[in-house]
């Protein structure tokens, strides 16, 4: 059995928006919600361990965080958080077992030491096999738009995901707020105008975006109380803004801006070569992005990473 993936909208991770199927077994009886929190950043930071302040700050900034009410059978979340406390436990008692095998062999003891060393391998082997593996949910990554899980129930995952694909969602707070400043262009339409979608319905509105007279039913607010857009352009510009991928960029270049100030610290090399990587990244990502939003970041950050390697030549010369 191996775990399967569960794609959840950012916007979608409350009891309102998930079908009661729990996520471990598949059961649909007796399924309560429970409030998860997850983190996660991006797997390549952990290549920068060596550089672990480096691998610090970055992981830091790269942190994404989602909080989720998912639906479980009590008994199944309780066994996942259980077993979860009691693989941390044969960790330590591993721990221990190796440290109480190194004593046995210097004093002699091989025998007992070569038992307690295989004892400390085994036990969190079969601590993972019999407590946690498949058993528990796993966070695989949080994007701009959706918390990725791996969960155990296929069942589930189908579940659940054809029910979010069945049912309108909202959008996150900041597309809608980027949504809204098309909206603010939107106006009510000339009396007597109607819906390009629907002709014998009256139009109330004039898009702010394509133009299109539309009614009532036509109609997607952003913000509550603001001006709407049609339904297709809410659509199309809630993909793009997504799709730009503007909201982790933000995060990226913040990164790449700290790391480049470490790059200038004299003999930090480490700093040099991670700055040049992130910046390097960010501005590659930026500059696919529509008006290169906030592009002097990752500017600054590569002529702190020029500067620093000015500085070294300098020093060498001298
Ligand atoms: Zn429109
Ligand atoms: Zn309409």
């Amino acid at each position: 059995m191996a775990l399967h993936l569960l794609e959840l909208p950012l916007a979608s991770l409350t009891r309102a928006d998930l079908p009661p199927v729990c996520l471990i077994t598949g059961a649909t009886e007796g399924v309560e919600y429970r409030t998860v929190k997850f983190t996660w950043y991006p797997r390549w930071i952990s290549l920068l361990a060596p550089a672990l302040l480096l691998a610090a700050i970055l992981a830091a900034i790269m942190t994404r965080r989602a909080t989720a009410e998912l639906p479980f059978t009590p008994q199944a979340y309780r066994r996942w958080r259980l077993g979860v406390w009691g693989f941390g436990l044969s960790a330590v008692l591993a721990v221990t077992l190796f440290i109480t095998a190194l004593v046995l062999l210097a004093t002699e003891r091989n025998a007992w030491a070569a038992a307690a060393f295989v004892s400390s391998v085994a036990i969190p082997v079969a601590a993972w096999f019999a407590l946690v593996r498949d058993r528990q949910v796993v966070v695989k990554a949080i994007r701009d738009d959706a918390l990725v899980l791996r969960i155990p129930s296929l069942e589930a995952a189908r579940a659940i995901s054809s029910h979010l694909a069945a049912h309108a969602r909202g959008v996150l707070p900041e597309v809608a707020s980027v949504l809204a400043t098309d909206a603010a262009k939107s106006a009510p339409a000339p009396v007597g105008s109607t819906c390009a979608s629907h002709p014998q319905v009256v139009a109330n509105w004039i898009c702010g975006r394509c133009g299109a007279f539309f009614c009532d039913a036509c109609a997607r607010f952003p913000t509550v109380g603001g001006p709407p857009l049609c339904a297709r352009c809410f659509e199309v510009r809630a993909k793009e803004v997504v799709v730009s991928g503007a909201l982790g960029l933000k995060r990226l270049q913040t990164a790449g801006f700290v790391v480049g100030l470490l790059a200038l610290v004299p003999g930090c090399w480490p700093g040099l070569v991670g700055a040049l990587i992130v910046n390097g990244l960010s501005l590659h990502r930026t500059l696919k992005v529509d008006g290169r939003p906030r592009q002097w970041m990752p500017v600054a950050g590569l002529v702190c990473c020029a500067v620093s390697v000015v500085v070294w030549v300098l020093l060498l010369v001298a």
